[in-house]
């Protein structure tokens, strides 16, 4: 399988001629045929809309062909399925990258007019050649520098500095084709079960949509509902409004309180500001902030197994600050000082590594023999069972993808076990953010997703990964968890 790019115009060959390792080939238009397998079409295009300048990248999500036979099938679309790998790889270059679909025509279209005609179909550049050379194995990859837009149409002064311009840009490119290039290739995906959303996070994210659905927008949410940028962003098209404090909340707004728990100040805030709360929190964190109620209301010290700036840990402290005391690690619980090492329990962060807090909770036991702890472990199922899930799958893969947020506990705990079992792990927001150097050379592929990620960005790196060659899936571990919560009255109610 060995990849390919073609530059339809002499110029564009030559500003990458002497740049790339990958072979280049010109195509000109006239003699351009369909190509399968790898193929990378770098170029330059028209914008269609003026929120793109000249020197922005486009990366086509898909290909569509508006050219006329006999030189091509009107109407043919073809899918980019690598363009959000490619996109990730050149904005870590510094470049303004935008993806969509592009559009190929038979002729030069420059005027307003025509702009606007094939913005309206919901395409944002437009060339002469991209669909005359894509497969239809969803293996292309279209890289094309701006020019001209609407408001600077290929008529104007100026044009030829733009163009030299964007044929510099172009060069610039080349580190990231080569990336492209090497990271080609079949490969084995190896999916964790289970993965992605856990009941707790599906009862959070659907309590604001409720709210959003039987109260209206906006809905004030205090901090992320879970820790994933793609939820916020989502729920934050839909009318929800994420907030630091309740201080920005107008007074008797509605108001949700995120799933990681909030400390009891919190909620005698919102009772002063006469807020109409709505608490998403999860019920196995409430487990926990009832654990510390009880120890403080016998005057016993409660050790919390945590990371100190964690939002749950810092919720669960404020339920008795007086009586906690954190710990984040077998060397902190070795020297820990106790007031009274007689009335002395623990609890934990839900989220935490299974191994390490077992081991920091053994030192306790050790050095406080009258230590009492929770009847069940606080680490909660779906944590315990991700962890497991991935241990699985990174003893078999040469490199595991977590996706997740970077503040997410859970998903970073995924990428330091598969780290912890001697495999490369990374952990991602979406495929975007994958640096295509780690792919190559990795022929199997381990993949879950933390407890707060969609599902649905498993599914869109599954795509883009056979953007790259083809791709065998297979599932390993235990995947059904029948865990679901109730939903807050305040939503489920008629
Ligand atoms: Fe609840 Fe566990 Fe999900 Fe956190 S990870 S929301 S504690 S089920």
């Amino acid at each position: 399988m060995t990849p390919v790019v073609y530059t339809p115009l002499y110029a564009e060959y030559f500003a990458l001629r002497d740049k790339l390792t990958t072979p280049l080939i010109r195509t000109g238009r006239s003699r351009a045929r369909p190509t399968q397998g790898p193929t990378l079409i770098a170029g330059v295009a028209g914008a269609l809309t003026n929120d793109i300048a000249p020197g922005d990248i486009i990366v086509a999500t898909e290909i569509r062909h508006l050219s006329r036979p006999p030189q091509g099938e009107a109407g043919r679309v073809v899918a980019c399925f690598g363009a959000a790998l490619a996109a990730g790889e050149l904005r870590r270059l510094g470049m303004t990258v935008h993806l969509g679909p592009i559009v190929t025509t038979d002729h030069v279209v420059d005027s307003a007019e025509g702009r606007a005609m094939l913005a309206a179909t919901g395409a944002i550049a437009v060339d002469t050649e991209s669909a005359l050379l894509a497969g239809d194995d969803g293996r292309t990859v279209v890289v094309r520098v701006v020019v001209d837009t609407p408001a600077l149409p290929l008529r104007r002064v100026g044009m030829p500095a733009r163009g030299v311009k964007a044929l510099a840009r172009l060069r610039r490119t080349a580190p990231a084709i080569d990336a492209w290039a090497k990271a080609v290739g079949g490969r084995e995906l190896v999916l964790a079960a289970p993965r992605s959303f856990c009941a707790g996070v599906e009862r959070a994210i659907e309590t604001v949509e409720r709210a959003l659905e039987r109260f209206g927008a906006p809905v004030y949410v205090r901090r992320q509902i879970v820790h994933n940028r793609h939820v916020v962003n989502d729920l934050e098209r839909r009318g929800a409004v994420f907030v630091d404090e309740l201080d920005a909340v107008p007074e008797g707004s509605l108001v949700v309180l995120a799933a990681h728990g909030v400390a009891p100040a919190v909620r005698r805030q919102a009772d002063e500001r006469h807020l109409r709360v709505i608490d998403a929190t999860c019920p196995l964190v409430a487990k926990v902030h009832h654990e510390v109620r009880r120890y403080a209301a016998r005057d016993t010290t409660v050790v919390l197994i945590g990371h100190p700036d964690h939002e749950e840990v810092i919720g669960t402290i404020g339920e008795a600050p007086e009586h906690v005391i954190i710990v984040s690690n077998p060397a902190d619980a070795e020297t820990v000082h106790i007031p009274d090492p007689a009335k002395v329990g623990y609890a934990m962060q839900t989220t935490l590594a299974v191994e390490e807090a077992a081991e920091t909770a053994a030192v306790l036991r050790r050095r406080f023999p009258a230590l009492t702890g929770p009847r069940t472990d606080d680490i909660c199922y779906a944590t315990s069972n991700r962890q497991a899930g991935v241990r699985e799958i990174a003893e078999q893969s040469d490199l595991v993808i977590v996706l997740g947020s970077q503040n997410s506990s859970n998903s970073k705990r995924l990428a330091e076990v598969a780290e912890a079992a001697g495999t490369r792990a990374v952990l991602v927001d979406d495929a975007g953010e994958l640096e295509l150097d780690l792919l190559a050379g990795a022929q199997r592929i381990g993949i879950t997703a933390g407890a707060s990620a969609p599902p649905e960005l498993v599914d869109n790196l599954i795509r883009c990964l056979s953007g790259l060659g083809p791709v065998s899936v297979t599932e390993d571990g235990t995947p059904t968890e029948d865990v679901r919560f109730a939903l807050p009255k305040e939503v489920s109610q008629p």
